[in-house]
Parts: structure tokens; C-alpha cells; sequence
């Protein structure tokens, strides 16, 4: 599969079918916390990067296979509304499927009309906002040179009041970046100004572009949702991952191509297929050398290179 991927266990949308338009790394922010590791494909400008037609052809496929699903999320390793073609994809996702569709954005580009009027098809946005101003957003999200944080606030918040669907933001909170009293204080006077349905504050916890980012406190994230409100993520279960492909490896390199997982979500993918061989395929992935394998926080995580 070039472009759909999962279903993936989602905390915040259940079972989510993904769907990736752009090539690997491709965005306009390099983030500091970001799990597919740094921007190789730095951009800021739209492009049709695969023929839609492709993309939905692919889908439909998958489709057939799939039914038990919450959602479909327009998602990718990079930054979704850099994709020209994204009003077209999503009416399309419409027209053969009656699932939700989602957008997972970094907020870029919601400054654009047009990309307010395309992701605005979606039933489910879901922007991320970390940054409370230019210093922390060159900090955190390290954006093409073009962007400017005023810019692209001013894009989330009017694309916030003019949205019909269901709007949750994610702030992402990193130990001693933006977790402090006074950051906080920033988000709580920025949050006032946005409309949204959901706020959910996560912290990273796959591993990151830079390895001395570090996940915040349990203490100082029920602090943030107190004086944020909000959900933090942590707190949200999420189920099992599942693949339509019948080979127990190609179907976990499909995951990790765009989700990586640690050893113990690799288990318990194992175990649901009920293979017998759960050992010997984690030392194959091991040794692949496609596969990058990061120990962090006491768990090997497995990614694609
Ligand atoms: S976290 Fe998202 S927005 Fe940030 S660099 Fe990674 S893909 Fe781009």
C-alpha cells in the first residue's frame, strides 16, 4: 500500500484508517518533538505530489476490506494541507465512503483562503498549536522561513470561527520548552481566542526528532489541564493495531512506514494475529536495515529509515 495505512488505534478518533497524500517528510515545520524524525522535504509551497485518482483507487480497495472503522484521517509524515489536490481528496473520500473524514494539521497554512475552504470539507479538523509566540515557535516547530508565527495564529483563529465541523486542537507540552507556569499563562490567554470542541494536551511519547526532548511530569500535566482544561492524551486509551495484510512482517512495515511502534504495540499486534513466531520476527526487524530502532524512555520503538 503507497498511501493508506492502518487502521491504527487512535486515543482521540478510535479506529482511524489513514490516509497520506504526500511523500515522507515533506512539511513546512520541522518540529523538535516530530516521531518521523527531521524535515528532509522542507516546503511551504502546494503541490500535487501524487495523482488523486491513485490515492482513491488505493482507498477503495482498502475499503472493502475494512468496515469496522470510526474514521477515515487524511494524515501523512509530514503536513497534510501541502497537499494541492485536499478539498478534491476529501470530497472524494466522501463520495465512496459515509465514514468521518479528518484532518490532522500543524496550522500552517490555515492564513491561505483556499486551504480554510478545502480542509473546511472535512468533518473532524484537528490543528495542532504549540507555539505561544515567534521565539518559541522557531524554538519548537522550526518553520520554513517564509512563516511567521503571527501569521499563521491569526490563520487558526479565523479558520476556527468560520468552520462548521468539529474542531479539537492539541497542544503538544515538552519538559522545560513549554511546560513552565508562564507558558501556560500564554496558551491560556491564546486558547480565548480560538473556537474549538476539543482541547487535548499531549507530551511525546514516541521518539522524537532530538533526543533531549523529554516528556513533561504527571504533576505538571494535571496542572496544564487544570488551568488549560482540556484532556490530556496520556489519559486516553487506545485499542489494538490491526492490518488487512496477511503477512505478519509486511503488514508490520506497513504500520511503521508511517506509525512507529514500540516493541510491546509490536507484541500485542502479534499476539491478535495469534502468530507463534512473535521472537524471531522482533529480531528480523532488528536487523533490517531499513529499520531505524530508537530506545527511548526504556522502550526500543521500531521506525522506516
Ligand atoms: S510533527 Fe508534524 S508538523 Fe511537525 S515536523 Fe513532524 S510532520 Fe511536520
Amino acid at each position: 500500500m503507497k498511501y493508506v495505512y492502518g487502521p491504527i488505534p487512535s486515543r482521540r478518533l478510535g479506529k482511524s484508517l489513514g490516509v497520506s497524500p504526500i511523500p515522507k517528510k515533506a512539511c513546512n515545520f520541522s518540529c523538535v518533538y516530530c516521531q518521523v524524525g527531521r524535515t528532509d522535504m522542507m516546503m511551504n509551497s502546494r503541490r500535487t505530489f501524487f495523482p488523486l485518482e491513485e490515492i482513491i483507487n488505493e482507498l477503495e480497495q482498502v475499503l472493502k476490506l475494512n468496515e469496522n472503522l470510526d474514521v477515515i484521517s487524511v494524515v501523512g509524515e509530514g503536513e497534510p494541507t501541502l497537499y494541492l489536490q485536499l478539498g478534491k481528496l476529501i470530497d472524494e473520500i466522501h463520495r465512496i465512503s459515509d465514514k468521518p473524514v479528518a484532518v490532522i494539521t500543524n496550522s500552517a497554512l490555515l492564513y491561505d483562503p483556499q486551504v480554510q475552504t478545502e480542509i473546511g470539507k472535512a468533518d473532524i479538523v484537528l490543528p495542532t498549536l504549540d507555539a505561544y509566540d515567534e521565539a518559541s515557535f522557531r524554538k519548537i516547530n522550526r518553520p520554513h522561513g517564509s512563516l511567521e508565527f503571527k501569521k499563521v495564529l491569526e490563520g487558526l483563529i479565523e479558520f476556527s470561527h468560520s468552520f462548521q465541523g468539529e474542531l479539537w486542537l492539541e497542544i503538544m507540552l515538552m519538559k522545560d520548552i513549554n511546560d513552565d507556569l508562564s507558558s501556560l499563562e500564554k496558551y491560556q490567554e491564546i486558547l480565548k481566542k480560538i473556537k474549538y470542541n476539543r482541547l487535548y494536551l499531549n507530551t511525546p511519547v514516541r521518539p522524537p526528532a532530538e533526543l533531549n526532548i523529554n516528556v513533561v511530569s504527571e504533576e505538571r500535566m494535571n496542572e496544564a489541564v487544570k488551568l488549560l482544561g482540556g484532556t490530556s492524551i496520556s489519559s486516553l486509551s487506545s485499542g489494538c493495531f490491526f492490518s488487512e495484510i496477511k503477512d505478519d512482517y509486511e503488514a508490520i512495515l506497513s504500520i511503521i512506514k508511517r506509525h512507529p511502534m514500540n516493541q510491546h504495540e509490536i507484541e500485542g499486534f502479534l499476539k491478535s494475529r495469534k502468530t507463534q513466531n512473535i521472537d524471531s520476527i522482533i529480531q528480523e526487524l532488528k536487523n533490517d536495515e531499513s529499520i531505524e530502532t530508537v530506545n527511548y524512555k526504556g522502550f526500543i520503538t521500531f521506525r522506516v529509515k
